[in-house]
């Protein structure tokens, strides 16, 4: 089989890849786009020498040179034939029943984006439900705020949110799962400290708690509720039991002997006030929300798979069917660190002028610079499914950001000119500010409206501010 055009497709295959990473283009990447074009393997051979040509050739160029040639030659790779999305789940053909669940620690942000999108791409996909619920059983660790935003920027990032709820509205429901469990005569209540429980569970030791009788672990059961005769907050917690068939307290993962299930917590709850004192840790919850809405598939942070395997051992009690559970590795910045709690900290000081601080990794923040939420659901199909965690820089992340942004917004971008000095003004990503003159009419302009500067790169309008937001080249 012949391909039409063919050196067009390598040099395009070869520019979008180079474009992708600093200008350096590699001749397996050029290869697997033209595999999608039709190019059978034996014909590998004949062409790697006309790619490796090109390929030295466009190293010369600079990235905007690339860019430039790019554009006119992308009309020759079919995006048709391009990996389309994700790999296939199986077990998908009535739908899929999937979850992103949140803590409220702070809005979303590009790591959220990331372990988020698959499972909404999947339910656009095949049909079925995406839940998003906001996990906040754990008084200590809540943003207020958060329980506004988190909603607001799943509803631009995903816009497939079949159902919002709040874990801190179903603690009874909790409650009655984990009494179950003790019925069951899988979960007792412990009054060991944590120091000494955690002695015992190293050296494989039953703690003296776990041979109580049901009726007893009912009994301090509803001790826990009782803050003026019963246990104080620390004294008493409740525990999985480790099944004999899993190996009790001889499992061969500490993580898995007996782990904690629900505890006391007096902390007064944003959402819930001092109306609860026993609240779900976060297996409990999670293996009750996954058990009850019936999840079909759940696309995890692979730090989760210990938990996964302690969910799993609740679901067996009760004989549910496990959901499907695939482990994303993450995106580990090797020069940007992404926390809420120092953050908070940073704008409470002024450090920061809020969340949607043009230097944030949050995702307002970027919206406002005119990134756009198919260019996050690009990075999610480009990452897959894969386990392992990514090492990238800031600059090397961004710039695969703005790629698959700039195809989406170069056709909708307003073209401007540019000049240095002037009226207008740019809020650069290093906050500064550029003055520029232009013959663009902002009077025109609504918010996020976006404008390409000649020769300088795409903005977006600010209308509250009055200037615009860079957001790439
Ligand atoms: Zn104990």
């Amino acid at each position: 089989m012949t391909i039409e055009n063919l050196n067009e497709k390598i040099k395009a295959y070869a520019l979008k890849n180079a474009i992708a990473y600093k200008g350096k283009a590699n001749s397996g990447a050029v290869l697997s786009g033209l595999f999608n074009e039709g190019l059978e393997k034996s014909a590998v051979k004949d062409v790697m020498p006309t790619i490796q040509q090109i390929i030295q050739e466009i190293s010369e160029l600079s990235l905007e040179e690339m860019q430039k040639e790019y554009d006119k030659l992308e009309e020759f790779t079919s995006h048709r034939v391009e990996r389309e999305g994700l790999p296939e789940l199986p077990d998908s053909e009535n739908g899929v029943i999937m979850r992103f669940s949140p803590s409220p620690s702070g809005p979303l942000h590009l790591g959220h984006a990331a372990t988020g999108m698959p499972s909404s791409l999947y339910v656009k996909k095949y049909g079925g439900k995406f839940y998003l619920r906001i996990e906040d059983t754990n008084p200590d660790n809540i943003y207020e705020p958060a329980y506004k935003m988190i909603p607001e920027q799943a509803e631009w990032l995903f816009g497939n949110v079949y159902k919002y709820y709040y874990q801190s509205d179903r603690i009874e429901v909790y409650h009655k799962f984990a009494l179950d469990l003790i019925k069951k005569d899988a979960a007792y209540v412990c009054e060991c400290e944590a120091g000494v429980f955690r002695e015992l569970a190293k050296n494989k030791e039953e703690c003296p708690c776990r041979n109580k009788s049901v009726e007893k672990n009912i009994e301090d059961w509803n001790k826990m509720f009782d803050k003026e005769n019963g246990f104080e907050e620390g004294s008493a917690i409740v525990r999985f039991k480790t099944s004999s068939e899993d190996g009790g307290m001889q499992n061969s993962n500490p993580a898995m002997r007996d782990f904690p299930l629900v505890r006391i917590n007096d902390t007064e709850h944003p959402r819930q006030g001092t109306k609860y004192r026993v609240w779900p840790l976060m297996n409990l919850s999670v293996a009750c929300d996954d058990a009850e809405f019936k999840l079909t598939h759940i696309i995890r942070a692979k730090e989760h798979m210990d938990n996964a395997k302690r969910q799993a051992m609740i679901f067996k009690v009760f004989d549910y069917p496990l959901p499907q559970t695939f482990f994303l590795g993450r995106y580990k910045f090797t020069d940007l660190e992404i926390s809420c709690s120092r953050t908070k900290e940073k704008i409470a000081d002024g450090k920061f002028t809020g969340w949607d601080d043009i230097r944030l990794p949050f995702i307002f923040a970027l919206k406002k610079r005119g990134y756009q939420a198919a260019a996050f659901e690009k990075m999610a199909i480009e990452r897959g499914l894969s386990e392992v965690d990514k090492v990238i820089s800031q600059e090397d992340y961004f710039q695969l950001l703005s790629n698959f942004n700039r195809d989406l917004i170069k056709d909708k971008a307003i073209k401007a000119t540019f000049e240095e000095d002037g009226d207008l003004e740019i809020l650069m990503p290093d906050s500064t500010i550029k003055k520029i003159s232009s013959d663009i009419d902002v009077s025109k302009l609504k918010d996020e409206s976006i404008v390409y500067f000649e020769d300088f790169g795409y903005s977006a309008y600010n209308e509250s501010e009055k200037r615009f937001w860079f957001g790439h080249k």
